[in-house]
């Protein structure tokens, strides 16, 4: 596609080391005609070994969406992958069809070529929250478990500005905490970004998060031949358009720094079925986003109720990451915001009832679907 001047953007790069092991990327989006400056994406991060940036990749699959939906060209001013934007194009044909109102824009770069030279190694680096799809994932590849495909996970980079908030210093520091739990007895890295991707520049989070998570990805290619996400919605389960998809995250992709998108094999139930075997798992899971203990679990929203009740049917009624159990009558308050959520209200029963399992909390849940079909 070509690059309409009358109604683009243009996007310069800056960056600015803050000390031996944090630093600041910037990329300043202006418009292209006026010369105005709209705003800026900033990657702040903090870890070892870390490096200026050598291409405009991650502003690439971060700023995507929002020229789709604000129906703008974006020019980068340096270098791009051209296979980057090869794949972006049919990223964009995607979400074209799932989201109508968002146009297919034209992206283009000073330099377009090969960004990096070619690693043969299969050194990843995974985005890594704490929640049960990345912890699952992490302990698939560094253990070696199901199957053969196995990338070695050198680090992991968690975010500040995703479902931590920015601002919230208390909260990100105990999600770290835990983290670390899990991750430096194993010797894997852990790198922390703090960005307002998520505030500024990725309105519609359900469909654009996917996309977020592959753009700090991108921040750490240099050391890392593979960028691991794990899987939400299994491949029984896909609920299309979703902003973590098997269709579209792989075209994330440049040539040597590739986004797998990880254990949609797998349900929600069957990855917690296989975390008990790791302790350091089960006592440090960080599920909860919306609950007022920050950083922790709060035990009490949806989704840490929903977590307690994968438990239950793999028969743990009391795991280390919650304070407290699950009784049957916390079941009965439950609302289930959308469809996605349904199916794995869904999983859960299905995988109680094959356990034959017929505890009461199984009962509230048959009751809760049921509820929630009537709206
Ligand atoms: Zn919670």
């Amino acid at each position: 596609m070509g690059f309409a001047k009358m109604n683009a953007l243009t996007v310069w790069y800056e960056h600015k080391r803050i000390s031996s092991d944090r630093k600041k990327d910037s990329f300043i989006v202006e418009d292209y005609t006026t010369g105005r400056r709209l705003g800026q994406l900033d990657f702040e991060s903090f870890g070892s070994n870390l490096r200026n940036l050598s291409s405009f990749n991650a502003a690439a699959v971060g700023l995507v969406f929002y020229g789709m939906i604000h129906k703008q060209d974006i020019r980068f001013r340096g270098l791009v992958s051209k296979r980057l934007l090869e794949n972006l194009e049919e990223f964009q044909a995607a979400w074209g069809k799932w989201r109508p109102a968002w146009s297919r824009i034209g992206l283009s770069a000073d330099v377009e070529g090969s960004t990096d030279t070619i690693r043969e190694t299969e050194d990843a680096i995974c985005t890594f929250s704490g929640g049960v799809d990345a912890t699952f994932s992490l302990w698939r590849h560094h253990f070696k478990k199901e199957g053969r495909h196995h990338k070695t996970i050198k680090s992991a980079v968690m975010v500040q500005g995703f479902d931590i908030a920015g601002g919230d210093e208390t909260g990100m520091q105990a999600a770290l905490r835990s983290a670390r739990n899990m991750l430096d007895p194993l010797g894997i890295e852990l790198y922390r970004v703090r960005t307002n991707l998520k505030d500024k520049w990725l309105p519609d989070w359900n469909m654009n998060f996917g996309a977020g998570c592959a753009t700090v990805l991108h921040l750490f290619s240099h050391g890392h031949s593979f960028g691991i996400i794990g899987g939400d919605e299994p491949y029984d389960r896909l609920i299309t358009p979703w902003g973590s998809n098997p269709i579209t995250n792989h075209l994330l992709s440049s040539q040597v720094f590739k986004i797998l998108y990880d254990g949609n094999g797998f349900s929600r139930t069957e990855k917690i079925e296989r975390l008990v075997s790791w302790p350091e798992a089960v006592n440090n899971l960080r599920v909860c986003w919306e609950g007022n203990t920050p950083g922790k679990n709060c035990g009490s929203c949806e989704k840490c109720r929903r977590t307690k009740l994968n438990f239950l049917a793999v028969g743990i009624d009391q795991p280390g990451c919650f304070a407290e159990p699950i009784q049957a009558e916390d079941v009965r308050t439950i609302k289930i915001s959308n469809h996605a959520v349904r199916t794995m209200y869904e999983e859960i029963l299905e995988a109680a009832e094959r356990r034959k399992i017929s505890a009461p909390w199984v009962t509230e849940v048959r009751q809760l679907l049921q509820r929630s079909i009537r709206g």
